[in-house]
């Protein structure tokens, strides 16, 4: 797609028709990642697409939070070495009101990977844990999609210079653009019509894995020796969720991934990165974890490992697995070859799971459970959840059944059954 105007058109209109799902007479808030306190300045081109779109489709009110980079960035140059768990007094409470209000929730990505690459681990750390504790009580909204809420990418020159770092700026912008909107099927004659299809064979593949009600998924690939429980009422889930107003949403625009509970006590083995982690600014690469009855004992990397034991070290739950999500290795976003530096598109490229939190509604039931009874199922609880990916070409993945026996599930990395 040559047209730029075109992309963020169709890309607007996705992410408010097949993301949010946004329904006549709601109001939209567009929101950023909280440590930034909202969407990039960046993203201005798509936010104002997005709003156009939105009011299109019947929004009474679009909003944007935004969030400047730079402002960040002072802070970490400027800011009382102290201060740094000061966190915003207003901005936890009114995401909380917007979620309660019903209103849709769409979160757009268009940062800088690199944008804190020099800033002391301490203080990035202390920034990610105080943002993740005030933004607990949205953060659990959104878990157990108390509203309509989605996340979405918008190309941004930074974030292009990091993943076409050979071409000059403009190209370079030109190329992530053009790659997201081939990764979102944009260049589909009806992109809506073609999400709706691409979700319907998510939705056909879960199907299939929660009539199988494995025990555990075994893993064996390249550094991977692991075994990972899965509770009494796990719940597989594809992208598409339903908020309690019947609102069918697609929570992340790309998806590729089904995902599930793991058991937080039952995870055991080693588990290798397939590709880096871009944690709050910083990169995590070629790491390898062991766990031992759910708990991650050990943690080494090549590049990140004092960033990586601070976020295992975050909370209880931070060193036990939230999520477990199969991605075929033909996916187009693996298939692309790119690295992106953003979970949203790098989840969607390979097999991963996620330390931290789980959501409830991976657990049947889930979401009516008391905090203490959903760990009791073997549901973790953090106030962090970060997923890194372990797929890879090279993977082989069996479901064991409630008797011992095994399937396979995954061969080479792509689905073992058709
Ligand atoms: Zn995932
Ligand atoms: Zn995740």
């Amino acid at each position: 797609m040559r047209n730029l105007q075109a992309i963020l058109r169709a890309h607007a209109d996705l992410a408010v028709k097949v993301g949010v799902n946004l329904q006549p007479g709601q109001r939209l808030l567009v929101i950023g990642p909280l440590a930034n306190g909202g969407v990039a300045l960046e993203a201005a081109p798509l936010v104002r697409e997005i709003a156009a779109s939105a009011y299109r489709a019947g929004a009474r009110l679009v909003e944007a939070l935004w969030g400047d980079e730079a402002l960040q960035l002072a802070r970490f140059r400027l800011a009382p070495r102290d201060s740094f768990d000061e966190t915003s007094r207003f901005l936890p409470a009114a995401l909380v009101e917007h979620a309660d209000a019903g209103d849709a929730i769409l979160s757009v990505y268009a940062n800088d990977p690199d944008q804190l690459k020099d800033e002391d681990p301490g203080l990035i750390t202390a920034v990610q844990q105080a943002t993740a504790r005030a933004a607990r009580p949205f953060r659990e909204r959104i878990s157990r999609n108390a509203t309509n809420w989605s996340v979405v990418a918008a190309a941004a020159p930074a974030w292009a210079r990091r993943v076409f770092p050979d071409v000059d700026q403009d190209r370079a912008l030109e190329r992530l653009w053009d790659t997201i909107a081939r990764l979102c099927r944009l260049d589909a004659p009806d992109p809506v019509a073609a999400w709706r299809s691409h979700l319907e064979s998510l939705t056909m593949r879960k199907d299939r894995l929660n009539q199988s009600r494995y025990k555990a998924l075994r893993y064996r690939g390249p550094g991977i020796d692991l075994t990972i429980g899965l509770p009494e009422g796990h719940v597989w889930v594809s992208g598409q969720s339903t908020s309690p107003r019947g609102i069918a949403f697609a929570p992340n625009i790309p998806t590729e991934e089904v995902f599930t509970l793991p058991h937080k006590d039952r995870v055991d083995g080693v588990v290798s990165s397939s590709r880096p982690l871009s944690y709050g600014g910083t990169l995590i690469d070629d790491f390898r974890i062991e766990f031992i009855e759910g708990r991650a004992v050990r943690a080494t990397a090549a590049k990140g490992e004092a960033v990586l034991r601070e976020l295992i070290g975050t909370d209880g739950g931070a060193a036990r697995l939230g999520e477990v999500a199969l991605v075929p290795h033909g996916s187009p976003i693996s298939q692309s070859g790119l690295l992106f530096y953003n979970t949203l598109f790098d989840e969607n490229a390979a097999s991963h799971v996620a330390l931290g939190s789980a959501y409830t509604f991976t657990l049947a039931g889930g979401a009516a459970l008391s905090d203490h009874d959903f760990e009791r199922a073997g549901g973790n609880r953090s106030a962090v959840h970060v997923d890194f990916m372990i797929g890879s070409g090279g993977l082989d993945i069996d479901g064991v059944r409630h008797d011992g026996a095994t399937e396979p599930l995954m061969r080479a990395g792509e689905w073992a059954e058709a």
